[in-house]
């Protein structure tokens, strides 16, 4: 046990990760052993550009040297203190994700979804202590078709059957409105709505992007009925959509904002939920916690993190570059092409035919695309990706779908 490997093969490596691991996900079958920018490298030293950047975790590119340095310099000092004591990163995050958004507080998690569920705690919270809802009777309304992480409360409410199927059962206490319809929203609100959830473009659907202004009239009525507008920015946020967020097409400010993937570069886990002091001071010492949550070794990566999204302005790259990506794709002819959306660089292809054999044609010609939702690409490349490359990326699209097209 524990022997080094060295010679072991690609196929050997399938094979083991088929028999001992979970099946709960369906990976293209390249294994990448190293990555840098925008590129992954196989075991076999092939190199591919990458297209999904981890669902944009890697916005930053992949093994970012500034926040490999950061990493590596506290990962020397101190890891993991818990919040049992402070330790002299934390605060330094803090002011960091105030000055850079804007929000006045914020409550450090690890993966996204434990940050969403620490944003339907705090609302709950607030529901009964703020606004006064009568106890368990709190009602948080959530979009349809949303994906908002795995946990049994979240795909509780998720629309997507497989999601849910057996997982039952649920926590009570959601129900879904239409995205992109706010009149559904406002015949929806009852004296019991603490908060609506929502993506401002929704990811996994497929890059839905709702009609402008949609978020505008929301927050409207969310401020009228005195219901908290939570916006989940863990895969739109942090540049992707050409904004730092992708609320800001809209010119709003949500009452919560939660973010993960980006906020670390892909190092480490390091998700957060961002709000006003009147929604997060609803948490008492013991109220709510998470052993890693808000560690020194998180808050130096997060840190270093966001500071490539500014010092980099990976907002405005991703802006310029998705318009240049948007007009080549959507003046490509090929009759599989059904539609072509997105924001920034961030762009769903819904296509006529099936994306996973179109994904691995691609794969076979050095792109890494994932379908979702069956007959969508999603492109989402790290927001540090050159011209050149992106172009190069969109030609090999253009010959794949070319192909497929005339195939029909
Ligand atoms: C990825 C994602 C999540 C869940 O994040 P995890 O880190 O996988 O738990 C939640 N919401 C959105 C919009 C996401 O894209």
């Amino acid at each position: 046990m524990f022997v080094d490997e060295t010679a072991i093969s690609p196929s050997e490596l399938v094979e083991l990760e088929e028999r001992y691991g979970a099946h709960n996900y369906h990976p293209l079958d390249v294994v990448i052993e190293r990555a840098a920018g925008a590129w992954v490298y196989d075991v076999e030293g092939r190199r591919y550009l990458d297209f999904l950047a981890a669902y944009s975790a890697v916005n930053q590119g992949h093994c970012h040297p500034a926040i490999l340095k950061a990493m590596t310099e506290q990962a020397k000092r101190v890891t993991l203190t818990s919040r049992a004591f402070r330790n002299d990163q934390l605060p330094l995050l803090y002011r960091d994700l105030h000055e850079m958004t804007g929000f006045e507080m914020a409550l450090p998690m690890n993966s996204g979804v434990e940050a969403v569920e620490t944003a339907l705690k705090a609302a709950r919270k607030w529901g009964e202590t703020v606004k006064g809802v009568p106890v368990g009777q709190g009602e948080i309304l959530v979009a349809a078709n949303n994906f908002h992480g795995r946990t049994i409360s979240v795909v509780g409410f998720s629309s997507e059957t497989q999601y849910r199927a057996g997982f039952g059962p649920f926590p009570a206490g959601f129900r879904q409105v239409a995205f992109g319809d706010a009149e559904a929203l406002r015949e929806a609100i009852t004296p019991n709505t603490v908060a609506f959830l929502v993506e401002p473009i929704q990811g996994e659907a497929g890059i839905i992007v709702p009609p402008a202004g949609y978020l505008r009239q929301t927050a409207q009525l969310c401020r009228e009925h005195n219901v908290l507008l939570m916006c989940d920015e863990i895969q739109s946020g942090l540049g992707r959509t050409g904004k730092l967020f992708a609320f800001e097409h809209d010119g709003i400010r949500p009452d919560v904002c939660i973010v993960g993937k980006a906020l670390s570069g892909g190092f480490y886990p390091v998700s957060a939920v961002l709000a006003s002091r009147e929604v997060l001071r609803v948490f008492a010492p013991g109220d709510h916690g998470s052993t890693f949550g808000g560690n020194p070794l998180a808050c130096a990566v997060a840190r270093a993190a966001l500071r490539v999204v500014v010092e980099e302005q990976l907002s405005e790259r991703s802006a310029e570059l998705g318009v240049y990506a948007l007009e080549r794709l959507r003046a490509m002819q090929h009759k599989v092409i059904a539609e072509v959306r997105g924001k920034g660089l961030w762009i769903g292809i819904e296509l006529t035919v099936k994306a996973r054999p179109i994904c691995e044609a691609l794969e076979r010609r050095g792109l890494l695309c994932k379908e979702t939702h069956d007959t969508v690409i999603r492109l989402a490349p790290p927001l540090v990706i050159s011209r050149e490359d992106l172009a190069w990326g969109i030609d090999q699209i253009d010959a794949v779908l070319g192909q497929s097209s005339a195939g029909l």
